[in-house]
């Protein structure tokens, strides 16, 4: 049994990692400041003795006692990092020095959440780890594309400057249960327009790619990668590298949930990649991982989540 810390513990992926590390049997303290994440995500394992949760902002230092961290905190979604940008970079930042001061104290081993956001609109296709990437600097979604890749560069210098136990993760699209019903995602908006009734809305002509990870994969993923060598330190790509345009997407969200929305086309946002797969060799070799689950499986289990809570008003009120 080992002593994780989750940081962002209580949104999407946190809630789904802290759960599958208390399946393994450690002993898990998820640390949250509830910007995007909700308790009610990890309502179940409330009363497990193997669980604990803190409310507690990564930009302020932490003093506790763990052997592996996972450094999750940051709002993820367009809609929630542009709310407050500089925020969203102070969290990325300062989140990242007070992580990696503690693993250092401690003599931690601790993983970073990356994003495929660091390779910005590519230029290569698919995106391998050693390509530098094509980020906007002042854009509207530089604050996080910056700030992560700001985060990579100190999991890096702390590494060979202070000898840390590193991993960066580069997580492409994931969806799945516990998606915030309102972030603006592709999945999590279609779904609740289909189930909703309401109008499926496409942005730009919807032939931008994107490649969906279900969620249960990439938290293998993570564990796999926690566990791999001390010489391993990524960063390794961790995504579904079957790609889709954004229409295809919308029409099978139509066909499975037989909801009778019709699509509309809105702007394409700036900034928005015109396509993204990941290059998963390396997580292939080295952590001998792929993705499991097929996109239309993947969507059956999303939409039961969302068929339940867009039925229960009281959780509804909890994200209003
Ligand atoms: P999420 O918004 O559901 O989870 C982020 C969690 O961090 C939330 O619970 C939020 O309350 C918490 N948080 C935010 N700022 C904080 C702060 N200052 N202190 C403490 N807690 C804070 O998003 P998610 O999809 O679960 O993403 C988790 C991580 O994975 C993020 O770092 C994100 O950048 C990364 N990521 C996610 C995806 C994806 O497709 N879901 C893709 C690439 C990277
Ligand atoms: N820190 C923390 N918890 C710890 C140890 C450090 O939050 O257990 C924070 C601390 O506030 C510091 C940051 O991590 O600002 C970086 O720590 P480091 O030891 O690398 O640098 P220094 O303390 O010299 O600034
Ligand atoms: N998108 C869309 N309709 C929506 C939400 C998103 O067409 O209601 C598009 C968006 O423009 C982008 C893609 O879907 O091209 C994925 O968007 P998301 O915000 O989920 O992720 P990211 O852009 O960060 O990959």
């Amino acid at each position: 049994m080992k002593r994780m810390l989750v940081t962002g513990g209580a949104g999407f992926l946190g809630s789904h990692l802290c759960e599958r590390l208390i399946n393994d049997g450690h002993d898990v303290l998820c640390v949250d400041n509830f910007y995007t994440g909700r308790k009610a995500n990890v309502s179940s394992l409330m009363m497990n003795p193997l669980f604990e949760i803190m409310r507690h902002d990564v930009c302020f230092p932490l003093y506790v006692e763990v052997d592996e961290i996972y450094n999750l905190a940051c709002p993820a979604s367009p809609v929630h990092y542009q709310f407050d940008p500089v925020q969203t970079t102070k969290t990325s930042v300062h989140g990242a020095i007070n992580t990696l001061g503690l693993a250092k104290r401690v003599k931690a081993k601790i993983m970073q959440a990356s994003t495929s956001e660091i390779y910005g609109d590519p230029e290569v296709h698919p995106q391998p780890e050693p390509y530098w990437g094509n980020v906007n600097p002042i854009g509207f979604r530089s604050c996080y594309d910056e700030g992560k890749r700001c985060a990579e560069t100190l999991f890096f210098d702390y590494y060979r400057q202070h000898r840390l136990r590193i991993k960066v993760a580069r997580i492409f699209n994931t969806y799945g249960p516990r998606m915030h019903p309102n972030d603006g995602r592709v999945v999590s908006n279609f779904i609740v327009q289909a189930l909703q009734g309401k109008n499926i809305t496409v942005y730009g002509k919807g032939s931008q790619t994107r490649s969906f990870c279900y969620v249960d994969d990439l938290i293998d993923g993570f564990v796999r990668l926690m566990d791999s060598p001390d010489t391993f330190t990524g960063p390794v790509n961790l995504g579904n590298p079957d790609e889709f345009s954004i229409l295809e997407l919308a029409e099978k969200v139509i066909q499975i949930t037989e909801s009778k929305s019709k699509i509309v086309y809105k702007p394409l946002p700036q900034d928005d990649p015109t396509q993204r797969q990941p290059d998963i060799k390396l997580a292939r070799k080295t952590l001998k991982w792929k993705p499991q689950v097929k996109l239309e499986d993947g969507l059956k289990e999303t939409i039961k989540y969302f068929r339940k809570l867009l039925s229960d008003p009281s959780a509804l009120i909890d994200y209003q």
